[in-house]
């Protein structure tokens, strides 16, 4: 039996591995599920899967936990130190879904007993991808990529030399308000930019999907784990969501990957790697799709999209202070502090506060820089979002 533990396993990431790993309970032993707020489906799930333990990242939720275990062989832990130690649970495959960076310290966790961790939390490898990246090789840990456009890229490139690669493209679907004109950007609702017109996911990353941080995010960690240079990686809009990535190579050979929009596909392979298995994913009619569309994106309406290009060539720890800014921003458009266009630019306007302020982001990356960097982005993000929201008010 393989012992596999899912951080994040109440999210939409987390819910998707479950259904896999449910399908055939008598090949898996679950270790550790954790969750954050939905502690009902912690509970429920931790008991139909029989985990060792269930761990809450909130510890004002340990009681309702307890509760809603009692009776059952589950123990019950909350707080980002139990979700560490969770992850620190021996176990041959860890699933990384927890959202932003708060994944970060988890995962790293996982790598360093030695798991394979399949990877969907992205920020890890945008705050601190080359950390990443070593803790698995220093302890004969090994990164699967679960984000889809990543998966695509991986599995186009089983039995190639990474010398033979001239390029690889991302796609992007554009998000909610790809047909928007632009000027109306500024109007978008919450509400709105939680509804993606082709994939079903978590809220946040939906909003990131929509003013494309998603794909910001994804060539950050594209670089990171394919080691690629940043001018080798481009991004299209493919509105139909079923091209994930394609991989150039020098003699002109376009590879690319089709499926269905459904993470299980990339989360299976992940899952069964270095086989493939049977998933439950719908098989596509290709003469019914009929036509594949592509277009450039318009740098104006997805900003987001050079941000990622000027951290990538900082360097350092841009990226811990590019997320961090991000999250914030995030939160405050869907608290309704800031408007959706306010989002990148309070990310701009923190990537140059922050490299005023001397040796932050050039600080070497252990976590406690990273943590410090993404603490500091948040703090400058929260003055940045006042003044803002201060100017609203006012009307200037
Ligand atoms: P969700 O918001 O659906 O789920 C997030 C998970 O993280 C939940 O289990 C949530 O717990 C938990 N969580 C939230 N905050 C914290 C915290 N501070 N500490 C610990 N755990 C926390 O997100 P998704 O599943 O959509 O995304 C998960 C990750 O996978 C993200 O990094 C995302 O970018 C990436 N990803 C997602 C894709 C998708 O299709 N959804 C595609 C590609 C990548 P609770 O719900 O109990 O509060
Ligand atoms: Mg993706």
């Amino acid at each position: 039996m393989r012992r596999v533990s899912i951080l994040g396993a109440t999210g939409s990431i987390g819910q998707n591995t479950i259904d896999l790993i449910a399908r055939a309970p008598d090949a898996y032993d679950v270790v550790a599920l954790t969750g954050a707020g939905n502690i009902d489906r912690l509970a429920i799930d931790a008991i139909r899967l029989k985990a060792d333990v269930a761990v809450t990242a909130n510890p004002e939720c340990l009681g309702a936990l307890k509760d809603a275990l009692a009776g059952s062989d589950v123990t019950a832990a909350a707080g980002p130190q139990a979700l560490i130690e969770a992850a620190s649970r021996p176990a041959d495959w860890v699933m990384s879904a927890i959202v932003g960076a708060a994944g970060l310290a988890p995962g790293l966790a996982a790598l360093e007993q030695g798991a394979t961790l399949a990877l969907a939390n992205k920020e890890s490898l945008v705050c601190a991808g080359r950390l990443v990246m070593q803790t698995a090789t220093t302890h004969g840990g090994r990164i699967l990529p679960v984000d889809s456009e990543h998966s695509a890229v991986f599995q186009a490139l089983v039995g190639e030399a990474m010398e033979a690669v001239e390029r690889i493209v991302i796609t992007a679907s554009g998000g909610a308000f790809r047909d928007w004109p632009i000027e109306k950007l500024a109007h978008a609702t919450p509400a709105q930019a939680t509804t993606h017109p082709n994939w079903a996911m978590g809220a946040r990353i939906t909003v990131d999907s929509a003013s494309m941080f998603n794909k910001a995010l994804e060539l950050i960690e594209t670089r990171e784990f394919f080691g690629v240079d940043p001018d080798r990686i481009e991004t299209v809009i493919h509105p139909e969501s079923l091209i994930h990535a394609l991989v150039g190579f020098r003699d002109g050979a376009l590879m690319a990957h089709v499926g269905p929009p459904d993470m299980r596909h990339a989360i299976g392979y992940a899952l069964h790697w270095p086989e493939r298995q049977d998933l439950p994913v719908a098989r596509l009619d290709l003469a019914q799709i009929g036509t594949l569309t592509f277009r450039a994106p318009d740098p104006a309406r997805y900003p987001a999209l050079d941000l990622a290009r000027q951290v990538m060539a900082r360097g350092g720890l841009a990226g811990a202070v590019f997320n961090g800014a991000k999250e914030r921003a995030l939160d405050a458009f869907l608290d309704g502090h800031i408007r959706f266009t306010a989002m990148a630019e309070v990310v701009a306007r923190v990537l140059d506060r922050i490299e005023g302020q001397p040796g932050l982001m050039d600080a070497e990356m252990t976590l406690d820089n990273v943590l410090a960097a993404d603490l500091a982005a948040r703090a400058a993000a929260d003055a940045e979002i006042a003044a803002l929201a201060g100017q609203a008010r006012t009307g200037s």
